[in-house]
């Protein structure tokens, strides 16, 4: 049973409608297929979904490094050796999170696949069948933010992400304002900054957000400047979450010393993979952070896997982040995303539980 092949998929898909946060407006994806065969002719898949905000690697960066360094690794392998094939990926993929993210993904669809159990059975076996997701609405227009609030609530989300920090400040909150008079009191909202306000601004801020009713704040300050955020952390009542201040457990472990937030975002593709979210999680829960599983958007490939990891970690901080099928034209996997409830149900069967139509993928392929 060794790995015969692998291959990366880019794929051309465009969001429904442009999506915009912190500096960034997504209206294209870049995300890339990864695929892993075995001699006997077992499928694994993976994605990433490579995002400026977070990473300097494209759709083309991720198919050079899958040809030129990670296939010489990968195949001939064990593929249920998953830590061991990643650990020695790991130097060979510095500072490419999303690369090593959908071999990762693809590893762990395939072990579970041989072996016929869910990945999250691999994880350890699931706490949860449902997991609660919160819905989001891009920075645009107070009107357009409010309309498309209500209807994020109409299919039945209990919890918002809005996003802020483009604007100046008192326009941005205006935004929020715009949002939570369309909603009313009962939703709760979190808002995501990516790192886009000085501490003084946030300090000016923080009064206003308690007003509106807002749980979390994501990211308020920019990463790098831990001390700033700290500052924020001490004055605020609300709960601080770090993001992009997050790639690994050594920056779990210094986020729960210098006290820079109060709960981590667990995204799976910046922190490369399923195996890197569980050392994170395990991290935060040793110095005191919460955890919440989250995303970048991603298609249902990563999605699904987000779903086992979410299914795996017990008392989320705040409900997931996994919605990203949803925001795109079209998707090749089934089951679908489907949030009922604000509920997604993870995933039965083996691997990542997905049936991939390959007839679709093929369309979507931009080779
Ligand atoms: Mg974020």
């Amino acid at each position: 049973m060794t790995i015969r092949s692998i291959e990366a998929i880019p794929l051309g898909i465009g969001f429904k409608q442009t999506f915009r946060f912190g500096t960034v407006d997504r209206t294209r994806s870049q995300n890339v297929v990864v695929r892993i065969v075995t001699e006997d002719g077992v499928v694994g898949y993976g994605e990433a979904c490579p995002v400026r905000a977070f990473t300097a690697e494209t759709q083309q960066t991720v198919v050079a490094l899958i040809d030129e360094r990670v296939r010489e690794v990968v195949v001939g392998q064990n593929p249920t050796l998953v830590r061991p094939i990643l650990r020695a990926l790991a130097p060979r993929l510095v500072h490419c999170p999303f690369t090593l993210a959908a071999v990762d993904i693809a590893l762990w669809d395939l072990a579970g696949k041989l072996l016929g159990v869910p990945v999250s059975t691999l994880l350890g076996g699931r706490l949860h069948d449902r997991i609660e997701v919160h819905g989001s609405v891009g920075w645009d227009r107070p009107e357009a933010m409010a309309e498309a609030a209500l209807a994020q609530l109409a299919a039945g989300y209990r919890t918002l992400k809005l996003y802020a920090g483009r604007d100046d400040l008192d326009a941005d909150l205006d935004r929020l304002a715009a949002v939570r008079a369309a909603i009313g009191p009962d939703p709760r909202l979190i808002v995501d900054v990516n790192g886009l306000w000085s501490v003084s601004q946030c300090l000016r801020a923080l009064p206003r957000l308690e007003g509106l009713g807002v749980v979390l704040l994501e990211q308020p300050v920019a990463a790098w400047d831990g001390p700033g955020q700290a500052e924020v952390v001490r004055a605020s009542r609300i709960d601080v979450c770090a993001d992009e201040a997050v790639y690994g457990p050594e920056d779990v472990a210094r986020i729960g010393r210098e006290r820079t937030a109060r709960t981590i975002n667990l995204g799976l593709s910046k922190l490369g993979g399923l195996a890197r979210a569980r050392e994170c999680e395990v991290v935060a829960r040793a110095v005191g952070l919460g955890v919440t599983v989250g995303s970048v958007l991603e298609l249902g490939i990563a999605t699904a896997a987000g779903l086992h990891l979410a299914a795996a970690v017990a008392a989320p901080a705040y409900p997931a982040y996994l919605v990203g099928p949803l925001k795109y034209e079209t998707d090749f996997v089934s089951p679908a995303v489907a949030v009922s409830g604000g509920e997604i149900a993870v995933p039965e069967g083996p691997g990542l539980g997905l049936a991939v139509d390959e007839e679709r993928l093929a369309a979507l392929d931009l080779r």
